[in-house]
């Protein structure tokens, strides 16, 4: 059943735009792309940055590269641009990806739709109107029908607090602001704070750098190792032959790789039957330990414990000084309830005679940043460099700081303030015409983020061509709808270990953040997702409600 209210006589108000779109990485470039050039849609998109790329723009850092196989961490939607585009690693390093994005930039004509250095300070629903009035930072205030979401759910930089951080008299950066002309290490000492997935990248490369590396660890990590390497010719043959399989697969699969679950109990296994298992997955390396595991991982802490084990060894066998060992070790939560990051030489790193680890919980926390250094359990570190690796505050700081104001003036950083709610990760009530790509509660980072961004791009234009062909002026999910998602999204979470683990996932990593999940662990997988967001639009959008033409 279709709810539709007929709509009320509204004020007429220059529209400028049909749909605005705020940001041009990943998802709103092939935003602009579906909505220009499939629906001929006046569009136009708002980026902060200086080009396209989004994360691949901004995030810089030494070693930075993409964690997920590069023949899946692309478009899928053109079988040309799949066919002429060569990846050169199975992990590509920042710059090959920002190519890439430009060559899709200049391959779809983007570039003429999108207004680039304009940040959006404020989104404002007019209900005389229906429209959209979109503000920048460079005095821009458009109109427009919809507006689109495309800001990342990993780009509010996180930088804490740090008492003393203006009295540094070296040089800091944030991983994700860093020059575009890099950071020279050479001679220098330098301290990184953090041990998250980007840590973990930069740490190796820094280290081999800089005169001294000082890393200061608030929570160890599980990492495994990457296993980068270059593309085999035949390899990249036979799957650029087969990409309409592998779009199938990614597509249907449980987090948007060609991975899954082992469908069997770890505790049903001997030991030599899962050691067997688990050194096949670390050997193929990437996140098979973490996605394609035995299927009870995120459900049972004994069966948790049995791969936490098998990590723990590794970092036991492979850093040299038991002690140093021994810090790097996770010990408070459940392995997998933290992102999985991916190494090269992480813990190989901390056998270095140049490299020093200071753990909080042995050595003393963080109290203040000084002149020289960093200070920390009572001791000054001296060094010339700091980089913040400190991440984000992620799926809803990049929501909230956009300044979005729904009907009645009610903002949506406020109607947050307890968490995110929305309906599908799709849509907020008293937002309408808001669609906010791979936002909090839907899958977005426990996928393959490019398999997430085409399904939301998709199902946002079918939306839009839906509304324009039935003449429906808003759609706007119901009150009712998004509390059963949102109650839904918690549910399915507090059945897991993540809920108890401090990890960005619930915002424990933000002072003050509230605990909430912030993704969706569809039990059907990214598949299952895709499935109930069609069949709700197939039942004429479930869920929301429309106004149409007056
Ligand atoms: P992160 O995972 O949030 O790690 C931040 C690190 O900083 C953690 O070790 C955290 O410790 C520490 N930290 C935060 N606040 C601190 C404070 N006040 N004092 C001391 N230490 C503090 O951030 P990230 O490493 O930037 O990664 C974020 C996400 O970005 C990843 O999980 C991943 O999804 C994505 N990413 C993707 C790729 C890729 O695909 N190539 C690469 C890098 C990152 P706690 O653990 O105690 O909070």
């Amino acid at each position: 059943m279709v709810n539709v209210q007929s709509g009320a006589q509204k004020e007429s108000a220059k529209l400028d735009f049909d749909a605005i779109i705020i940001g041009a990485g990943f998802s709103g470039m092939y935003m602009l792309h579906s909505l220009r050039d499939k629906l001929a849609l006046k569009v136009t998109v708002f980026e902060a940055g200086n080009n396209v790329g989004g994360t691949w723009y901004w995030n810089r850092y030494p070693g930075a590269r993409c964690d997920s196989d590069s023949y899946i961490y692309c478009y899928t939607f053109d079988n040309h641009l799949l066919q002429e585009w060569n990846w050169s690693e199975r992990y590509p390093e920042q710059d090959e990806i920002l190519r890439y994005l430009e060559h899709c930039a200049e391959r779809f004509h983007l570039k003429r739709d999108i207004q680039f250095a304009k940040r959006v300070v404020e989104v404002t629903f007019d209900e005389a109107t229906d429209l959209w009035m979109v503000r920048t930072d460079k005095g821009d205030a458009v109109r427009a029908n919809y507006v689109i979401t495309a800001v990342g759910s990993l780009s509010a930089t996180n930088v804490p607090p740090f008492k003393g951080l203006g009295s540094f008299r070296g040089k800091s950066y944030h991983t994700a602001q860093w020059p575009h002309d890099g950071v020279d290490f050479t001679t220098k000492r330098v301290a990184v704070i953090g041990t998250g997935a980007t840590a973990v990248q930069a740490i190796p490369e820094i280290a081999q750098q800089a005169k001294h590396l000082t890393v200061f660890q608030r929570t160890p990590n599980f990492c495994v190792p990457a296993r980068n390497g270059r593309v085999d010719p035949g390899v990249a043959k036979a799957r650029k032959s087969d990409y309409d399989g592998v779009r199938e697969r990614i597509k249907k699969s449980f987090f948007g790789f060609e991975l899954n679950f082992i469908p069997k109990s770890v505790l049903d296994t001997t030991p030599e039957e899962r050691e067997q298992e688990f050194d096949r997955m670390w050997d193929a390396g990437g996140f098979a330990l973490w996605l394609a595991n035995y299927q009870d991982l995120f459900f049972s802490k004994e069966a948790n414990d049995i791969i936490a084990d098998y990590l723990k060894c590794k970092i036991r066998s492979t850093v040299h000084d038991p002690v140093v060992a021994e810090k790097l070790i996770p010990k408070t939560y459940p392995y997998g309830t933290k992102r999985q990051p991916l190494d090269t030489n992480y813990f190989e790193t901390f056998n270095k005679k140049n490299v020093l680890l200071v753990d909080a919980s042995t050595d003393g926390p963080i109290e203040e940043i000084t002149p020289n250094g960093i200070r920390a359990g009572g001791k000054e570190y001296p060094v010339d460099i700091i980089v913040i690796a400190t991440g984000f505050d992620a799926m809803t700081g990049p929501l909230n700081n956009l300044g979005i104001k729904g009907r009645g003036g009610r903002e949506l950083a406020q109607d947050w303030r307890d968490g995110p709610q929305t309906y599908l990760g799709l849509a907020v009530a008293g937002f309408p015409n808001l669609f906010t790509i791979t936002g909090p509660q839907s899958p977005s980072v426990l996928s393959n983020m490019p398999v997430s961004i085409e399904q939301h791009v998709e199902w946002i234009t079918d939306c839009i061509a839906y509304m324009r062909r039935n003449k429906r002026t808003t759609i706007e999910a119901t009150a009712q709808a998004q509390d059963a998602w949102v109650a839904h999204v918690a549910e399915v979470a507090n059945g897991t270990l993540m809920t108890g683990t401090d990890s960005w996932y619930m915002g424990a990593n933000i002072a003050g953040k509230p605990r909430r999940f912030l993704p969706y662990l569809c039990p059907e997988g990214v598949g299952g997702y895709r499935k109930k967001c069609a069949e709700i639009a197939e039942k004429g959008y479930e869920g929301f409600v429309f106004a149409n033409v007056a």
